[in-house]
């Protein structure tokens, strides 16, 4: 059989070939919320798991305090493969590496998603028109505000978050965060109470 149109484009890009492993996501494939990061880093890279490096610890210890864990959300990156020294996401990679995570957002149909930073912010913002990113509010001015986009064929809650990592160095960000969380859980309970209900 052959290979998956969102597999192959993202191995035709040059950051696959010099990566060591492709990061898909962990998690639960039935979560009802998904959280989205940038792309892997230098540890992420190294075990092929997302979020397991410094900014990993931070959303895990945000994630429990709020009473959410991997068995009940997804997390996946925008890109799939590490850009070299990290570097910012091109608009290429980003092209040819988000229609994977189109196709995941399509397996677990999650009523939430949480954007976390400015790249993932902005792809979906813009419905994942890439040329329509640059266009869109920074994290700053939109962190915590619900949206409602179209994505994948899905109507979906957009909550946008800080990146994790960002908390690490601007520590005056924590608060700011921990209240978007208390939007999270709230936004998760009322749409699990919907589920029992309808
Ligand atoms: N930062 C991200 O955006 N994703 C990861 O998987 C790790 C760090």
């Amino acid at each position: 059989m052959s290979e998956p149109e969102h597999i192959r484009l993202v191995k035709e890009t040059e950051i696959c070939k010099n990566c060591t492993n492709i990061v898909v996501g962990k998690g639960n494939l039935n979560a009802d919320i998904l959280f989205v990061g940038e792309a892997p880093g230098k540890n992420e890279d190294l075990e092929g798991i997302p979020f397991v490096g410094r900014a990993g610890k931070n959303l895990d210890e945000m994630l429990s305090k709020v009473g959410l864990s991997l068995d009940n959300v997804y997390i996946a990156n925008i890109l799939k493969c590490r850009p070299p020294e990290n570097r910012d996401p091109l608009p290429e990679e980003i092209k040819a590496h988000t229609p994977w995570l189109i196709e995941q957002i399509k397996q677990i149909k999650p009523k939430v998603v949480c954007s976390l930073g400015n790249y993932a912010t902005k792809f979906f913002l813009s419905q994942g028109h890439i040329e329509l990113m640059d266009k869109q509010p920074g994290i700053t001015s939109i962190h915590g505000k619900i949206r409602f986009i179209q994505i994948g064929g899905l109507r979906i809650k957009l909550i946008p978050l800080f990146h994790p990592a960002a908390i690490i160095y601007k520590r005056d960000l924590a608060p700011l965060w921990e209240g978007d969380m208390e939007i999270v859980k709230k936004e998760v309970k009322e749409s699990l109470v919907q589920k029992k209900l309808f």
